[in-house]
């Protein structure tokens, strides 16, 4: 059964019991451009299942588009993705267990055809100490309908994870298991939860695949083992319980139940195999990639070259669609991570592109958007579909000219036999070389790296970038409408414009711009001449013509100092600073080519991002003296 059967099956299936439909939300919060992505099915619907009306009813059903970056290094093996769908139904306040286990048994027995033989289940034990009682009905309702399709289902304990190693199967079908692993509260186990916190056991659905455990992971197996003889497909959440100010338990008024299913594990339990890149929405693209690679995807060397690009370039669709750009910070990065690493391993697999070809990870992409574009129609369209792959293509050629200069620079560093942060955090800054490669080229000659230096630096690079232009300009900018940010560009041409003309000493001592004017103090001795004033505009009014990109990037501070980048005098500056260069004309996000830049300085913008943009004549209005040493200008930008 392929993935879009399952995933309308399910919606009819909830439907037709009275459910409404909701659509996906974005993979992208509008309402807080700093997260990366949603996921948890329970969070958007927290105030709901907290007693507010709903305005779609009390019974909903979904499919959530959802992104885990944390999953980006462990994709590869037989059942990590990024993307992913979760399969979504709720009871706000209406109906409980009795209907929720039912429903979905007959939704994985009777729809998508699951020998229930291959279902196991967990339910809760209770937590004595909490006097939060044992989930009974649960372990009840289950036996039942085990008993409906002829198997008589034992029901056993097992405790923690631990204990389940220790114990193993015990012939059982339905487990109980600890607060650990069936009880769910924002805060976690009952213990951690403040009065007045809802939460409520939970039971879960495991499809076993029948292949041996691996005693690796314990004496025993159970259905919590991690050998991938068992894969999660389902998690009901019975939200029945609130905690109260002596500490104990009491019943909701109206209790709730916060579905979880994973889409492409049911799609695998349905295929009967355990590997989730066996179905349908991956084998059409591994199909491609063996077709022009000639390789055999159950060769161990290229099954997870095989994997990656699949998993990748269903997700960077799904990141391009709801409009993130590959870029250097934030989803934008991760992006830009998900292309680079698919191109590499496309190498890998020997169907790279090159300029003359047409783009293998576009026609991945190209099937992606064909198997799911009924589904989510904002991949629907001609349009859509060329800017999605022209955005890949176009990120995959910039890699490809990207690695030409990392490769120089790698080697340049790699004679020092080390590899530290910092040189590793500037192949990533400045040339846009993946931090993976970096790894791995320094493995392959035996030179170490500092990893945990490089991901602190990372963190830093993060947090500066999350922090906001206007946070962290303090140059004197009145606010960061249009204009005031066309005359922020203006400023930095014409402090390099008088370092021309006055000479290298020139130095910024202060700075304000508004929408109608800029005004820049700065140190030098004399009253300029005309003929200086007149070749001052000369050179700002050319570098407006030239049309130069001016572009932001974060490197360490010492890096930029090196750079000869300009700062405002005494201020002081973080480890990791952001800077922005004007031109040279090649110059992108990717590789600033900061040798041939016309300006660099420490600043957190705003600004636009080519000259062009500054559109009118570059005009000083007047030069005078503030204090001894010390000039001003005043100018503005004419129609
Ligand atoms: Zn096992
Ligand atoms: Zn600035």
């Amino acid at each position: 059964m392929t993935v879009n059967e399952i995933r309308a099956k399910y919606l009819a299936y909830f439907e037709k019991n009275g459910h409404t439909i909701i659509p996906s939300a974005p993979l992208v919060p509008q309402n807080d451009p700093t997260t990366l992505f949603t996921g948890s099915g329970m969070q958007p619907l927290i105030t709901y299942l907290l007693g507010a009306p709903h305005p779609k009813g009390n019974r909903l059903v979904d499919s959530q588009k959802s992104f885990r970056a944390e999953d980006i290094e462990e994709v590869g093996d037989n059942r990590h993705t990024t993307f992913f769908e979760m399969l979504g139904n709720w009871s706000l306040g209406d109906y409980f267990k009795k209907e929720q286990l039912p429903w979905f048994f007959g939704f994985l027995t009777d729809e998508v055809g699951l020998d229930p033989k291959n279902l196991y289940v967990t339910t809760f034990i209770g937590d004595e100490k909490n006097g939060v009682p044992r989930d009974t009905e649960s372990a009840e309702i289950w036996k039942g309908l085990f008993a409906s399709k002829g198997i008589d289902a034992k029901v056993v304990e097992i405790g923690s994870e631990a204990d389940g190693y220790r114990l193993g199967m015990q012939g059982g079908r339905i487990f109980y298991y600890d607060v650990k692993k069936n009880w769910w509260s924002r805060a976690g186990v009952p213990e951690n939860m403040p009065a007045g916190e809802p939460g409520g056991p939970d039971s879960e659905v495991f499809y076993d695949f029948g292949t041996p455990h691996d005693l690796s992971f314990g004496a025993e197996c159970h259905p919590n083992c991690d050998c991938g003889r068992f894969l999660e497909i389902g998690n009901s959440v019975f939200m029945q319980y609130i905690k109260k100010e002596d500490g104990s338990f009491a019943l909701l008024p109206k209790q709730n139940v916060d579905f979880g299913g994973g889409l492409e594990r049911i799609a695998a339990a349905a295929n009967g195999d355990a590997d989730v890149f066996a179905i349908d929405v991956f084998a059409d693209v591994i199909g491609l990639l063996i077709h022009f690679s000639g390789k055999e995807y159950e060769n161990k060397q290229y099954q997870r070259s095989f994997r990656i690009v699949a998993d990748h370039m269903r997700a960077a669709v799904f990141m391009l669609v709801d409009g993130v750009r590959p870029a250097n910070t934030e989803r934008g990065y991760v992006l830009r991570r998900l292309i680079r690493r698919a191109a590499q391993h496309a190498q890998k697999l020997g169907v790279e592109s090159d300029e003359g070809t047409e783009s293998m990870l576009s026609r991945c992409a190209s099937i992606i958007i064909e198997k799911y574009k009924q589904a989510y129609p904002e991949l629907d369209g001609e349009e859509t579909h060329n800017r999605i792959t022209e955005e890949i293509w176009k990120e995959e050629k910039q890699f490809a000219h990207t690695l030409v200069g990392c490769m120089k620079e790698f080697e340049k560093v790699a004679k020092g036999g080390h590899i530290s942060s910092e040189q590793a955090f500037v192949l990533f800054t400045t040339y846009g070389f993946p931090f993976e490669m970096t790894l791995e080229l320094a493995h392959e000659r035996g030179i170490d790296v500092d990893e945990d230096g490089f991901k602190r630096l990372m963190n830093e690079h993060k947090n500066l970038s999350r922090a906001g232009g206007e946070k962290k300009f303090k140059g004197g900018l009145a606010d960061t409408s249009e204009k005031t940010t066309r005359l922020h560009t203006a400023h930095h041409l014409l402090l390099k414009a008088l370092q021309i003309v006055l000479g290298p000493d020139v130095k910024q001592r202060g700075s304000n711009i508004t929408q109608e004017r800029l005004r820049i103090d700065f140190s030098y001795g004399a009253k300029m001449a005309p003929e200086q004033l007149a070749r001052v505009e000369e050179i700002v009014n050319e570098k407006i013509q030239e049309a130069l990109p001016v572009t932001r990037s974060t490197i360490p501070k010492a890096e930029a100092e090196t750079l000869g980048a300009e700062h405002e005098f005494g201020a002081k500056y973080p480890d990791m600073v952001s800077v922005y260069s004007v031109g040279p004309k090649s110059a992108n996000e990717s590789n600033p080519r900061f040798d041939e830049a016309f300006s660099i300085e420490f600043c957190g913008g705003p600004h636009v991002q080519n000259t062009s943009e500054l559109g009118g004549t570059f005009k000083i209005k007047k030069e005078e003296a503030v204090a001894s040493g010390i000039r001003r200008i005043k100018a503005v930008l004419t129609d």
